[in-house]
């Protein structure tokens, strides 16, 4: 049987979270660390894990370090801010896996920054929210070296349901980004439907069942179905990192009309309050709260 990974994770929100779950109860060596050490003690706590205090005390056990974090200033911090992963000597081949929705530019950087190192890079962004990361139902899209991919490969079945090698650095963030522009769409079709229904006198849980079992209804309407009709906001996938995601793949090119449209929107949605809350909360913002 092969060794299993030694794995050092960084980053403990809604997503990071679970997915760690999932790793130590497939049986792998995690290190966790996290900005705010409150969340990495308290999942300490519960799940008997080894918590660092900064990205460079995970460097010298780790076969393999993951950052799934907010956003590119968040990754790169790992990379650039005290105590980073240069700050400290690899104890054997090292991996960095970022699986955070990312840029392609910010990937190629930092994968060229290791390779300089001799440290190995891959962008492994994930498809699915909270409840397929608890039930390790992930879609994983993979860039960089394919040996690598092999190597990392393990952790990713735990993980997720498939993980899907894409090609060269930078190319998974690419797929992320595109399946995020059809989220934000679908999601604000979802809502301009329930707006226009209440509009003319038909209430969200007259129409939801519907669209549900028609044609156009799929896993996301059928997801936020009971947020909508509970008025239940809290951020599975908050807005404001739904609004990065078209910010991102507007400065990649994305210049199409609903693309576009969408992005107006979620700008709007963030600045009126709503970017803490889940992607849903659209809604709000389309009615006027
Ligand atoms: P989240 O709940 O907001 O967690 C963000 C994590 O990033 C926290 O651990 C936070 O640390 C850390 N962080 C933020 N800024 C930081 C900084 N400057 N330096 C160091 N750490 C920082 O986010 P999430 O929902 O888990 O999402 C993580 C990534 O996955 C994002 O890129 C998101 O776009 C992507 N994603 C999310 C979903 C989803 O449904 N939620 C689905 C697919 C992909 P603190 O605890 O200290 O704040």
């Amino acid at each position: 049987m092969t060794e299993k990974l030694n794995i050092g994770w960084i980053g403990l929100g809604n997503m990071g979270t679970p997915m760690v779950r999932n790793l130590v109860k497939a049986g792998f060596e995690v290190t966790v660390y996290n900005r705010s050490a409150d969340k990495s003690e308290a999942l300490s706590k519960e799940i008997g894990i080894t918590v660092a205090y900064s990205p460079a005390e995970l460097v010298a056990s780790s076969d393999v370090i993951v950052t799934m974090l907010s956003d590119d200033a968040a990754v790169k911090q790992v990379y650039e801010g005290d105590n980073n992963i240069f700050s400290a000597q690899p104890g054997k081949e090292l991996t960095m896996v970022d699986m955070s929705t990312v840029s392609p530019e910010t990937t190629k950087y930092l994968a060229g920054l290791c390779a300089e190192k001799g440290i190995t890079y891959l962008d492994a962004p994930v498809a699915g929210s909270v409840k397929p990361a608890e039930e390790a139902q992930l879609v994983i899209m993979v860039g960089g070296d394919e040996k690598v991919y092999g190597k990392v490969k393990p952790m990713f079945d735990v993980l997720g349901k498939m993980s899907v090698y894409l090609g060269e650095t930078g190319k998974a963030n690419v797929a992320k980004l595109s399946v995020n522009l059809m989220l934000g769409i679908v999601t604000q079709g979802l809502a301009e439907a329930v707006v226009f229904a209440r509009k003319n006198g038909l209430s969200a849980e007259q129409l939801l069942p519907l669209i549900n079992a028609s044609s156009v209804g799929g896993g996301l309407t059928k997801m936020k179905t009971e947020n909508i009709i509970n008025q239940d906001f809290k951020a599975a996938f908050a807005l404001k990192l739904l609004e990065k995601d078209i910010r991102l793949a507007t400065e990649n090119g994305m210049d199409t009309p609903v693309g576009q449209s969408l992005y107006t929107t979620l700008k709007a949605a963030k600045e009126k309050g709503h970017g803490d809350e889940d992607m849903i909360s659209v809604l709000k913002y389309l009615s006027g709260e």
